[in-house]
């Protein structure tokens, strides 16, 4: 029979941590509905968040190798410059140019881009077929990387207009979605008066929203058979969502998105299926899904 000394071996052996890094990071909802997950399946396992300021990311990856983390997820700023303290890096994340999940395996860190996932999945599961059509995404930081890459699986896309404020960020994503083989345009943000194109999906990709700024993404360019996909998740209801709800239109909101791309890292770190309702349940507390 196992003594009391033997299961305490056992557990503290079988115990993964797991962390997102970033500065800020005290924000972060990934330690909510990452041990919401592991309490659920009952692994062995805690996430938190650890703040790595941006000059010192190579000190702090050392760190994470010295207490031999079994995974964490970056967030901003070290998205892009964490790449060159990892030992190997997967499709996703070669594609994208930018990492938001790392795995240990066995001393080896290994990058992984799963933005480029979470984003699709929601679109996925509602059977929406891009086909023909005229996306605009408004932003270029390192989320509307990771969509473009997305969208450059996806068959058939018409046309992706990028919407950004500055022109050299806005260029830099067009070169990159051209190079992904689809259909790119860029659009200055002072210039959005310009934009005569239906768009059949209307992505928020930028910050806006995250202080309930209003968007530059006015009723007049939502219509009524035009999907909306926010991804700002904290508010929920941004100004854009109001807007794409004053015409009927039909919305993606951020936590969607947020949800599936904790999903797959989960998936990645535990090998185990994620348990995606209690992890959404965990974000969205009593109140539940919005309608
Ligand atoms: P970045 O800082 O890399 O990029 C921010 C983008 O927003 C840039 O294109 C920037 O334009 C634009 N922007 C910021 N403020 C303004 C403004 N006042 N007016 C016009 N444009 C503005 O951030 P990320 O790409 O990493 O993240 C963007 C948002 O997406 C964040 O709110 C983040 O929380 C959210 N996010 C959500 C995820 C989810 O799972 N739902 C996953 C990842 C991110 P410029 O280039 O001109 O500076």
């Amino acid at each position: 029979m196992k003594g009391l000394k033997d299961i305490t071996h056992e557990m503290k052996s079988s115990f993964k941590l797991y962390c997102v890094i970033g500065d800020p990071i005290n924000h972060s909802l990934s330690p909510l509905m990452h041990n919401s997950a592991f309490k659920f399946l009952k692994i062995n396992s805690t996430y938190i968040s650890y703040r790595i300021p941006k000059k010192e990311l190579k000190s702090g990856i050392e760190t994470l190798r010295d207490i031999n983390i079994s995974g964490f997820n970056v967030t901003l700023p070290h998205k892009i410059a964490i790449m060159k303290y990892l030992d190997q890096l997967d499709e996703s994340a070669i594609r994208s140019g930018a990492v938001n999940t790392v795995q240990n395996l066995g001393g080896k860190f290994m990058g992984y881009n799963t933005d480029v996932y979470g984003f699709i999945q929601p679109l996925h599961k509602r059977k929406i077929n891009l086909m023909n059509m005229n996306i605009l995404i408004l932003g270029a930081g390192g989320a509307a990387y990771a969509i473009v890459t997305s969208l450059s699986y996806e068959k058939g896309i018409s046309e992706v207009t990028i919407l950004n404020r500055s022109q050299d960020r806005g260029l830099d994503l067009v070169k990159h979605g051209l190079n992904l083989g689809l259909n790119c345009k860029f659009q200055k943000l002072s210039d959005l008066s310009n934009l005569t194109l239906k768009y059949d999906l209307i992505v928020n990709a930028s910050s806006i929203g995250l202080k309930n700024e209003v968007s530059p993404i006015s009723t007049k360019y939502i219509e009524k058979d035009s999907i909306v996909y926010e991804i700002v998740y904290r508010p929920i209801y941004t100004n854009l969502v109001l807007n794409a709800k004053k015409v009927n239109a039909r919305i993606i909101y951020g936590y969607e998105m947020l949800v599936e791309q904790g999903a797959k890292a989960f998936e990645i770190w535990t090998g185990s299926k994620a348990p995606i309702k209690t992890m959404k349940q965990s974000l969205l507390g009593v109140f539940g899904e919005p309608k």
